[in-house]
């Protein structure tokens, strides 16, 4: 579903260039879970930012359900589409409600009418468990209701693919269950997923391989018993020991 072949890219060029991904190579099959982990400047936020093209790869491919989307004759919007994005941060329109964030994308970008785009939205309120939320505005909501918002806008969308980026690392600790419990249902309804995280606990219990990733490269990867009980690596083991 989504395959990643000897991804590179560098930021800058000559004496300042900083080369940030340095040859990925990653395959995540349909319905599988993926988590990646790795320090601050790794590059696991700038290989999510090249599979929905929001950065340009400097070299290598990316294909996205049989799709090249580093192909540069893609309509980037037609792969925007397919593949939905959770930040830490979750941007909703503050003056919006909760239905307005939901549809407005909908409408533009995909061009459903009002009743189709509204039915969405409820449905994917719904499976976030915020139904009740459906008229409220962002700033009445929680932070960890706010981003179960940004998941469903997202879902809202149809994506095949859907990228987290340390969706739970902007919340209060309170929170963070309620968002990785959505995550836990997507992923048993066979969604395929990267999520970029923090959370070991979810990466052990969810993800179908866990990916670390240090100074560009995938240094281990393998279920998560591999890399998170039994790494290999002394890389793995120093940046386990920090987290844990
Ligand atoms: P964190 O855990 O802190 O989120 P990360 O693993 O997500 O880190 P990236 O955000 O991918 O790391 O950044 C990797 C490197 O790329 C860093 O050195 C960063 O400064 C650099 N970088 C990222 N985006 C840009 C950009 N737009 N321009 C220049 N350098 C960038
Ligand atoms: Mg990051």
């Amino acid at each position: 579903e989504v395959d990643v072949r000897a991804l590179r890219k560098t930021f800058g060029t000559g004496a300042d260039a900083n080369e940030v991904l340095r040859g990925i190579d990653l395959s995540v099959a349909a319905g599988q879970v993926v988590c990646v982990i790795g320090p601050s400047g790794s590059g696991k936020s700038t290989l999510l930012r090249c599979v929905n093209l929001l950065e340009e790869p400097t070299s290598g491919q990316v294909f996205v359900g049989g799709t090249e989307v580093t192909d540069p004759d893609v309509d980037i919007d037609a792969v925007r589409r397919r593949i939905g994005m959770v930040f830490q941060h979750f941007n909703l329109f503050p003056h919006l409600t909760v239905t307005g964030n939901l549809t407005l994308p909908q409408r533009r970008v995909l061009g459903r009418g009002r009743a189709r785009a509204a039915a969405v939205a409820a449905e994917n309120l719904a499976r976030v468990g915020l139904a009740d939320k459906a008229d409220a505005y962002p700033a009445q909501l929680s932070g960890g209701q706010q981003q179960r918002v940004a998941i469903a806008r997202a879902l809202a969308m149809g994506p095949e693919v859907m990228l987290f980026d340390e969706p739970t690392s902007a919340l209060d600790p309170e929170l963070v269950g309620d968002v990785l419990a959505v995550m836990r249902s997507l992923a048993d309804d066979g969604m395929t997923m990267i999520v970029v995280t923090h959370e070991m606990g979810f990466a052990r219990e969810v993800a179908d391989r866990v990916v670390f990733m240090d100074g560009g490269r995938i240094v281990e990867e393998g279920t998560p018993h591999d890399v998170l009980t039994t790494p290999r690596e002394e890389r793995t083991r120093a940046f386990l020991a920090r987290v844990a």
